[in-house]
């Protein structure tokens, strides 16, 4: 078979999680505009076989094999390869590994002068004044994939930056928007995990039930669009229809409106900007009245003035924010602490923290070791009460 255009060269880490699936979707779908080149993935050997057989991946692997699998033939091992990979020739590297550990590839990618497809907010939370010193420097352009922020960079295609007045991240409130607060403590993760309109991964799903995924995106929309923190606001929007909204200075806003589905922000990313035909289902707005829209309630969602908090303090804040609260989640879903001590350990670690300079990748590291180590001092051996 030929195609008639060049078809763009995609890398795909994090190829087996949620939404390196979607976007493996995405690809099958336009094989006459897509091509698999590069495929990495955690620890997921059969996974990443059959996306490499799907595919006829050229390059693949795997950064922490199980030692009881094993990895098809040709398939290299570490995050060393992650980050070859990551550096390897391409139009575009999608991002999708959960979390700090897409620090290195990431940053491989961006060292590469490639376009970077991001769904991972952690990395620009953890490292953004970094991220984007290093991307001037090699001409890496970063794209987002995270759906609220891809709606922002849709309303704001074509405008003029001096005209913005402010960028309203909107959330849906997750499943415990309505919740008694005092019965917050015997949130159980399987509670966390049943969110009402999107279906992603365990990590994401926990910090859409606390919040601090939205925290997380105010401090990401900061770094991507250079907006200043008073100037991000917040609001719940319970069906996730509405993605995200601009207010402009003349008292025009621009939203942008779909039917919850992650293939949508993936496929424009992809495509560098361009719509494809067909990739999400169709709205039609009247079928999705009423357009609730609500004031954010800080009192239940702790996390976003958190969250704001370290975004204004700058430096290494946020990566002690994210990482104590990736290691707090790892602490709930395994038992080791309560639903509502997630926010309170991140609000402890960041208490517990000096300032220091985000400057190089030694620095946000070990402030990310430093959060971490933390955090499992305040939770080791607890027995959560429910
Ligand atoms: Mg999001």
């Amino acid at each position: 078979m030929t195609y008639p255009t060049p078809r763009r060269r995609v890398v795909l880490l994090g190829a087996t999680g949620s939404i390196g699936r979607q976007a493996c979707d995405v690809i099958a779908r336009f094989p006459d505009r897509f091509e698999l080149v590069g495929a990495v993935a955690g620890r997921d050997a059969a996974a990443l076989d059959a996306i490499a057989r799907r595919f006829g991946v050229a390059r693949t692997a795997l950064v922490h094999p199980d030692p009881s699998a094993v990895p098809h033939v040709g398939c290299a091992t570490g995050i060393d390869a992650a980050c070859e990979i990551a550096a390897m020739d391409a139009d575009v590297v999608c991002v999708a590994i959960t979390g700090a550990a897409a620090i290195r590839p990431t940053l491989a990618a961006i060292d590469a002068g490639v376009t970077v497809a991001s769904a991972t907010k952690e990395v620009l939370v953890m490292a953004g004044d970094l991220v984007k010193a290093r991307a001037a420097a090699s001409g890496a352009r970063i794209i987002t994939i995270d759906s609220e922020h891809s709606a922002l960079w849709q309303c704001l295609r074509g405008e003029d930056p001096a005209s913005v007045s402010r960028l309203v991240l909107t959330a849906s409130g997750g499943p415990f928007l309505r919740r008694p607060l005092d019965t917050f403590a015997s949130i159980t993760p399987a509670e966390a995990m049943a969110h009402p309109t999107w279906n992603m991964g365990t990590k994401i799903t926990i910090d859409s039930a606390t919040m601090m995924n939205k925290g997380l995106e105010i401090i990401e929309a900061h770094f991507l669009f250079d907006v200043p923190y008073a100037s991000i606001d917040v609001a719940i929007q319970p069906t996730s229809i509405i993605h995200s909204w601009v207010e402009f200075r003349d008292g025009a806003v621009i939203a942008q409106l779909g039917v919850p589905d992650m293939r949508v922000p993936i496929a424009l990313a992809l495509a560098d900007g361009e719509r494809l035909p067909g990739v999400g289902p169709r709205l039609d707005l009247r079928d999705a009245s009423p357009l609730e829209v609500l004031a954010l309630d800080g009192n239940r969602f702790p996390a976003i003035g958190l969250a704001r908090a370290a975004g204004e303090r700058g430096g290494l804040a946020p990566c002690v924010f994210n990482a104590a609260n990736e290691e707090a989640v790892a602490a709930f879903t395994s038992g080791q602490c309560r639903f509502d001590e997630i926010v309170s350990l991140v609000g402890a670690a960041l208490g517990a923290f000096d300032d220091g300079d985000a400057s190089t990748l030694e620095r946000v590291l070990d402030a990310d070791a430093w959060a971490r180590g933390f955090v499992r001092a305040n939770t080791a051996g607890a027995v959560p009460a429910r």
